[in-house]
């Protein structure tokens, strides 16, 4: 499986690095693609990724009131696991 094409919660999406705008990253849900911006330093880029793979969890969760994507919460988490040394790797995804 090429770790720019991962699945999360069973849907293929694709990783791709950007530098379009002021955005560190994005998440599109109607073409399944998650962007990185490659001019923000790696940490920056690889915590961000994890953000967006939190966002795609939580769209894909069950729990209606989560599809708000409370940014705040997906924040806290993508820092606390970034604290714990968790990194994309672990998610089986890479940077673009
Ligand atoms: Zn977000």
């Amino acid at each position: 499986m090429a770790k720019n094409k991962p699945k999360i919660c069973g849907h293929r999406y694709t990783v791709i690095a950007y530098d379009e705008d002021s955005l560190i990253g994005t998440t599109s849900f109607d073409t399944m693609t998650i962007k990185i911006n490659s001019r923000a330093p790696r940490e920056i880029q690889e915590e961000t990724l994890i953000h967006e793979i939190l966002h795609c969890i939580f769209f894909h969760s069950s729990e209606r009131d989560w599809h708000e994507h409370p940014e705040a919460l997906i924040q806290a988490i993508a820092n606390g696991l970034w604290q714990a040394g968790i990194r994309p790797e672990h998610f089986n995804i890479e940077l673009p």
